[in-house]
């Protein structure tokens, strides 16, 4: 597949929201162009509003199993929520006795909507109840022994019908009654957005006070939603104004947003045109699409149990896999779904799923594939196929075993970057020899790299550490039990066996691999065993000439930092003698590969980091003795600030990463550019399974920004060509012009937020 716009969009995060159905956009359409009075108004145009509203209220009432309880429209269900939150609490304030503690309860997989709005109100309203999560299991049911301990003091409780993560459903009569055997009054908020055209409701027939719905999430448009109150409940008006919905929900009604959800109730009554499928048919959309992934990633696990969870949502992790990075294989194959929590995509794991007790990778790499009631079977089917070639893709770069002769991979050449958190494992492959050599290889990563050996048909010929990790394991061992079991090394891999190179009449120790030699440069300071290895030219270096591509220098030098030296192995005045002696070595443009890499900088060297690290300037200058050395080092290393995440930061930042100025276009823009026959090249860096599932012929180089470092070496002889880089959303891009602008690219640019906003599907 070359060619974007061949590809149309499969849609599968129905639980973020829906496409509006035709007929119902079509209603609201002729609300807006036709039938546009305001249902408030006397006249006729008025009286026509007020008949579909009226319609679309009798219909919700009917679909709910209303009975006397009253349906008030929203602006969606966030609103429905405070309405909600806010009559309860106002309500059970009055009640509340001088000097007695009371709680609020919410399920621990609510969405953020909820507790949210409980603290918000809690303290609003000076009610200062303790808010308590309830815990669930891991199949995320509610922990009914919790409720009937807590509930006794609970001023609200908060549940869900249908996790719009995992579709995990709760029996609520079963929940009813652990609550109501256990207090009779507490006002009970059932969110059930993602229960609507899922779930059967029959909400007079509960106990239930207040339950919100939103129109986006079943095909109507955003902006309208409804909230059910029990006959009796108490009420707070959350808008005052107007008096409309009875003088309980003020401001004009969202009459197109009506039209659409009258659409919508007739589907689900069955009155409509038979666009929803039945629950049968959506267990058996559900079961081929889990078929499909377990056939195209035979590890995959799916996050919750199928059985007490709408058919419509199917959360999966793939091991080995992060979440991003199979997003970004299924957005370039054109299939939406998303990772983690789809409200915030900045949030890299699922609190859903770590409420289950889920393993942290699991939750992750938690993918979300939802779809509607109103889904396809053309469409599934599609989204298969897709998914096979998702996985092909894979096997395209090699991150998955899949079969077929080398020469229907992208081969390995050079030096590839892999990353896990802040620390960095660096592959060279020499395609010639069929070799490879990895360092500071981290245990998360073996099955990876075991992977990337076995399909590009390489052997590793050494696995070597810089220096004993103090913040990881390394994962050397698990990559020496198979490919180098017949090999001696020292405890940091190193071989034992090496041959030994001369240079200015000094003696180093090196490992051949191609044309190029691994030399072993002792770098002791951030620990006692620091080494560098420096991979450079055979052929020059037998000249008496040391050609560096690239120093794996550890933790001597991180990007905006200098490894720590705060450790009993460390020992600041080697650091300050290895520093000088390896810049004077390899020179101040030969770039650097550390092994951490906080800032998604890549790669740097000694003069982009003397420009910005004034100690290491300094010591390059000789501007500071030993001495003075130690004493800055000292102090900058009381600055390490080990709290952040998980991580034990190897180095004190001496510097803030000042960002460059970067050239942005936009896809207009840059369609310009390019028909203006510009000189500039245009680089694509996504991985290569994103490229081979999707990428349109203009773009004629991929540069994945795990290659990034190597193609910086191949191009460094010419910083002043014009580079504009692309990607799926401008984030990459944007990292890697930064990091290329910094060591020294002259004009770089990148498409502003990349190809998702240059197309339109
Ligand atoms: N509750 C649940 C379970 C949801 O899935 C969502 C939306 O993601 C909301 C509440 C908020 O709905 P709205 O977007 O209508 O405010």
């Amino acid at each position: 597949m070359s060619d974007q716009q061949a590809l149309s969009q499969i849609y599968l995060d129905a639980n973020a929201t829906t496409p509006v159905l035709p007929k119902a956009a079509k209603a609201a359409l002729s609300t807006m162009e036709t039938m546009f009075g305001n249902p408030s108004s006397s006249h006729i145009s008025g009286l026509q509003a007020k008949q579909v509203m009226d319609e679309t209220r009798s219909k919700a009432g009917e679909v709910l199993g209303a009975g006397n309880g009253q349906v008030i429209f929203t602006s969606g269900a966030t609103e429905g929520i405070q309405t909600g939150i806010l009559s309860a609490l106002c309500a059970a304030r009055k009640k509340m006795q001088p000097g007695k503690n009371y709680s609020i309860l919410y399920g621990a997989t609510e969405h953020k909507a909820v507790p949210e709005s409980l603290k918000h109100w809690n303290q609003v309203l000076e009610i200062n109840a303790t808010i308590k999560a309830i815990p669930v299991d891991e199949k995320g049911t509610l922990d009914y022994d919790f409720i009937a301990k807590e509930v006794p003091n609970a001023l609200m409780i908060c549940t869900m019908a249908v996790n719009n993560e995992t579709g995990v459903y709760q029996d609520l009569n079963a929940l009813e009654m652990v609550i109501r055997a256990n207090n009779a009054d507490v006002y009970w908020l059932v969110d059930c957005v993602q229960a609507l055209g899922k779930r059967g409701l029959e909400l007079a027939k509960t106990s239930i006070d207040y339950a919100p719905f939103s129109g986006h999430k079943l095909y109507a448009p955003k902006g309208i939603g409804f909230v059910y109150i029990r006959q009796g409940a108490p009420f707070t008006p959350f808008i005052a104004g107007g008096g409309q919905e009875g003088g309980l929900r003020s401001g004009t009604e969202n009459l197109p947003g009506l039209a659409a959800l009258n659409v919508i109730f007739d589907e689900l009554q069955g009155n409509g045109d038979g666009v929803f499928a039945s629950e049968g048919k959506l267990q058996l959309f559900r079961s081929q699409l889990a078929l499909a992934l377990k056939n195209a990633f035979p590890t995959v696990l799916f996050n919750h149990d199928f059985a007490n969870s709408v058919p419509t949502t199917l959360n999966f992790a793939i091991p080995g896999f992060s979440s991003k990075e199979i997003m970004d294989l299924f957005d370039a194959a054109n299939i939406r779904v998303s990772s983690g929590s789809a409200c915030s995509s900045k949030v890299t794991r699922s609190f859903v799923l770590d409420a289950m007790g889920l393993p942290a990778w699991q939750s992750e790499s938690a993918i979300r594939m939802s779809f509607g009631p109103a889904v396809t079977q053309q469409q599934i089917d599609q989204a298969c196929d897709r998914i096979h070639h998702c996985a092909q893709a894979l096997g395209h770069s090699c991150l998955l075993n899949a079969t077929g002769s080398i020469d229907d991979k992208s081969q390995l050449q050079g030096l590839v970057q892999f990353k896990m958190g802040g620390s960095c494992t660096w592959l060279y492959a020499d395609p010639l020899t069929k070799t490879a050599v990895i360092i500071d290889p981290l245990p998360e990563l073996s099955k990876r790299l075991l992977t990337i050996l076995q399909c590009q048909q390489l052997q590793l010929i050494a696995a070597i550490d810089t220096h004993g990790h103090a913040d990881h394991q390394s994962g050397r061992v698990a990559l020496a039990q198979q490919h180098l079991v017949q090999q001696h090394a020292d405890h940091l891999g190193w071989p034992t066996e090496v041959t030994r190179v001369e240079l200015n009449n000094q003696q180093f120790e090196a490992i051949s691999i191609g044309d190029k030699y691994l030399l072993r440069v002792a770098t002791p300071g951030h620990t006692d065993d620091s080494i560098t290895i420096v991979l450079c030219e055979k052929e020059q270096l037998q000249l008496g000439e040391l050609v560096p591509n690239y120093v794996f220098c550890g933790d001597l030098v991180l990007m905006g930092s200098l490894g720590r030296t705060n450790f009993s192995s460390s020992n600041t005045k080697q650091m300050y003698q290895s520093l000088k002696m390896l810049a004077q070595l390899v020179g101040q443009q030969s770039l650097l590969c550390p092994s951490h890499d906080y800032h998604n900088e890549f790669v740097t060297n000694f003069k982009a980091e003397a420009s910005r690290n004034s100690l290491l300037n300094d010591v390059l200058t000789s501007e500071v003795s030993v001495e003075q050395f130690v004493k800055r080092k000292q102090d900058l290393d009381k600055n390490i600030n080990d709290d952040i995440g998980e991580e034990i930061m190897c180095g004190a930042f001496t510097s803030a990463c000042n960002k460059k100025q970067l050239q942005e276009y936009n896809a207009p823009e840059l369609k310009a550019k390019l028909q203006a026959n510009s000189q500039a090249k245009l680089i694509d860096i996504r991985e290569p399974h994103e490229y081979a599932l999707n990428h349109s012929q203009e773009f004629d180089v991929n540069v994945p920004l795990t290659r990034l470092t190597d193609f910086i070496c191949q191009q460094q002889h010419d910083k002043s060509q014009e580079l504009i880089l692309v990607c799926r959303s401008g984030s990459r891009s944007q990292v890697a012009a930064q990091a290329l602008s910094r060591l020294g690219f002259e004009h770089v640019g990148h498409l502003k937020g990349g190809y998702a906003l240059s197309h339109t599907n």
